[in-house]
């Protein structure tokens, strides 16, 4: 809190020092006034009805006044508050922003204050062009896309194109020409995501979030007769919560093969190819029966554990293998959609795979939860740069 100086006497000197000292004291503060806030404090500061420097003065400078001396001190007093609610008045509207204000020399002394203010802060602010500018990193690709452009890669040199599509799909596309008819209980091992309110629409017109790349191949194929290589990279989406090893989004790259004369041997011999490509040349695959809907048969591929080269750790839980991913030889029924376009399984066969994305980025990098690939958290990303 600001105290009035001590006034010795009440000579004319003596009132010119002490005036003149409260005048240096209120033009500081108004130096420093900018806000609405600052205003507030100021005249709280000066004119403020308990310990207000105003009042300060009345009580200890006009009440003790000599009688002589009483009528100098008052008009010296009053000169000094009409000032100061004018300045109070005059900062609050500058504060504000207000530009045309009908007030006296106090206000205009003021408004030369804030001129000298903006001015030096001017000066201060000039844009010096020849500085160097900042220098920005420049990103890198994801993680995740990275990989699965290193997968596509593999393929392509394998003569393979890449096939694309919407990932909003029908029911058609994404289950019933891939073998998945309605009511089959295979539709239930991958939680759809459903667009609401279509319960009008026949069951194959409903559309859906793609559960897998592959209503690709379909279309694919209604466009191209065999041969046909493709490979096909994206997004899907399963109602899977997050988890250390599911999102319901993540990424699939499949391929598909169809010509005459393909074999499960040609099957074995592009994936064997493919994961020596991405994984290293010593790594080895196997595959072992399973089941898809769409291809017969069916296998899983493993491949020797990267982490320990067969001989069995924590990572491939001792067997020295890792499932990576689910493969097979185009099931007939999944042509019989595509016939009219060339496609006679009694001329054509192919093969069909299906890996994710992310599986194989974690493999790669050792990462060990996938959600860190979708948190966007730069320290982990950078690690890629
Ligand atoms: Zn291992």
């Amino acid at each position: 809190m600001y105290t009035v100086p001590k006034l010795e006497d009440y000579s004319e000197a003596e009132l010119d020092r002490v005036f003149a000292e409260l005048s240096r004291e209120m033009y500081r503060d108004l130096a420093g006034c900018n806000s609405e806030a600052d205003v507030e404090a100021f005249r709280v500061k000066w004119l403020g009805r308990k310990n207000g420097i105003l009042v300060q003065i009345s009580d200890s400078w006009i009440k003790g006044a000599p009688k002589s001396a009483r009528r100098e001190v008052g008009v010296r007093f009053n000169g000094l508050r009409e000032q100061i609610e004018e300045y109070a008045v005059g900062s609050l509207a500058i504060a504000k922003g207000e530009k045309t204000v009908q007030l006296g020399t106090a206000t205009r002394v003021l408004g030369d204050i804030r001129q000298r203010e903006t001015d030096a802060k001017l000066a201060s602010d000039r844009l010096d062009i020849t500085l160097p500018g900042i220098q920005r990193p420049i990103g890198v690709k994801h993680p995740v896309l990275r990989v699965m452009d290193e997968i596509v890669a593999v393929f392509k040199a394998m003569g393979y194109s890449i096939g694309d599509g919407p990932e909003v799909e029908t029911d058609y596309y994404n289950f019933e020409s891939l073998n998945f008819p309605p009511n089959h209980p295979a539709r239930d091992t991958q939680d759809t995501l459903f667009i609401a309110g279509q319960e009008q629409k026949p069951v194959r017109d409903r559309l859906l979030l793609r559960t897998h790349t592959s209503p690709v191949q379909i279309r694919t194929m209604e466009k191209q007769p065999p041969p046909v290589r493709i490979v096909i990279p994206g997004k899907v989406h399963r109602n899977d919560p997050l988890d250390a090893t599911h999102s319901p989004v993540f990424h699939q790259v499949e391929g598909l093969a169809v010509d005459t004369n393909i074999t499960f041997c040609d099957l074995k011999g592009t994936l064997d190819h493919a994961m020596k490509a991405l994984f290293g040349s010593s790594v080895k695959t196997r595959f072992y029966p399973s089941f898809f809907p769409f291809t017969e048969p069916s296998a899983d591929m493993q491949v020797s554990c990267i982490f320990c080269a067969g001989k069995g750790c924590r990572k491939c839980k001792f067997s020295g293998w890792i499932e990576l991913l689910g493969c097979g030889m185009v099931d007939p029924n999944v042509f019989e959609f595509v016939k009219h376009n060339g496609y006679d399984s009694s001329k054509v066969s192919g093969f069909a795979f299906g890996m994710g994305v992310e599986r194989i980025a974690i493999l790669k990098y050792e990462v060990e939860e996938i959600q860190l690939f979708y948190e966007g958290d730069v320290r982990f990303l950078e690690q890629f740069a």
